[in-house]
């Protein structure tokens, strides 16, 4: 069984091809155009997606040996994301499958992230709980099944991606800014600035306050000290990761203790952080924790994470029609 799966939610043209549950192929066009504005420009995503897909849905196929008359169906992004660039791989997705007369699997783009655990062994044993952590969400989500899903805590503003890559704005750091966060942090002293972490109750998160913490931090020392940043930019860096990752674990803690669940995982793009990665390893340890962490090229956005989520609903005959739209908000 071949399924083609095509990813186009952001500012990343993917597409991949599972045959019974193996990825075969990924690959990963990433948009560069946007660093020059400092954010993903969405009008300019979705005239990227137009130029690359077809290009790397080729080059899918092409790597993983699979002809177009061999395939079985063609999943794709339905949501959530920015609606202009999931039109791009909806519409392709739609045609092929049309074309080639073969079913139409619709995926959630933060289901996926999530599912990117079952490409690869060692596989989290239901239920476990994820901590999806991403440019656009924070959630932690309880998941029962391969798609059966419950977000138990959210962000009710900012998610931590957009925490990571705001902040390094102010840092002057090009977008995304995450990664060199990551980077300069490794020479850092974490608690060489402490930063208050915000009062949200239960399972959810806030960042836009710690984002406005840093931003006056920043002007008040800047004002004192006009070469503060480029002297003590590795502190900086390493200050603010230790404290995006601390509101994170504090929270995964009190959901993992509420819940009495301790098969444990994160996902999306954050959990590329090999700041977070330490810390909950050395969590887990403590609280005895079975800890799951996705190989980095599984973190960012890929559609092999849509390609693994489309062999389970394909095993569960779940297809939907050529009625089907992209939504830019989509609950699971
Ligand atoms: P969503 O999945 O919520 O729709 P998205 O698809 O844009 O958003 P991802 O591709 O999953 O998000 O993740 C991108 C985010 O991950 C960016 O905010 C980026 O800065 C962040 N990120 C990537 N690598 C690292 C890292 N090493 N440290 C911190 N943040 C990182
Ligand atoms: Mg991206
Ligand atoms: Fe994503």
């Amino acid at each position: 069984m071949n399924i083609l799966a095509i990813e186009s939610s952001c500012d990343e043209t993917s597409a991949a091809v599972i045959t019974n549950g193996k990825i075969g192929s990924n690959v990963v066009a990433t948009q560069l155009i946007h660093a020059q504005y400092g954010g993903v420009v969405p009008e300019l995503a979705s005239r990227a997606h137009q130029q690359h897909i077809l290009p790397v849905v080729d080059k899918a196929l092409n790597d993983a040996k699979v002809a177009k008359k061999d395939l079985d169906a063609i999943a794709f992004t339905r949501g959530p994301g920015l609606l202009g660039a999931l039109l791009v791989g909806t519409s392709f997705a739609k045609s092929m499958a049309l074309g080639l007369n073969i079913p139409l699997i619709e995926i959630n783009h933060m289901q996926a992230h999530v599912l990117a655990h079952f490409i690869d062994d060692p596989k989290p044993a239901f239920p476990f709980l994820c901590l999806t952590v991403s440019g656009g969400h924070t959630q932690i989500v309880k998941v029962s099944g391969p798609l059966e899903m419950e977000i138990i805590g959210e962000t009710k503003d900012d998610a931590v991606g957009e925490a990571f890559d705001k902040t390094a704005k102010l840092l002057d750091l090009p977008y995304p800014g995450g990664p060199l966060i990551d980077r300069h942090a490794a020479n850092g002293n974490p608690l060489a600035y402490p930063f208050p972490l915000p009062e949200m109750p239960g399972l959810d998160f806030s960042f836009s306050g710690i984002k406005t913490s840093f931003l006056y931090f920043l002007q008040k020392q800047v004002q004192l000290e006009p070469e503060f940043v480029a002297q003590n930019l590795d502190d900086i860096c390493a200050s603010i990761q230790y404290t995006l990752i601390d509101i994170l674990l504090k929270k995964l803690k009190k959901a993992a203790r509420e819940i009495g669940i301790r098969e444990i995982a994160i996902a999306g793009g954050v959990s590329a952080n090999s700041g977070l990665r330490r810390s909950i390893k050395e969590l887990g340890e403590k609280l005895d924790w079975h800890v799951y962490i996705p190989a980095f090229e599984y973190c960012t956005d890929n559609a092999a994470m849509i390609a693994i989520a489309a062999h389970y609903k394909f095993l569960q005959n779940d297809f939907c029609d050529q009625t089907v739209s992209p939504m830019a908000r989509m609950e699971f």
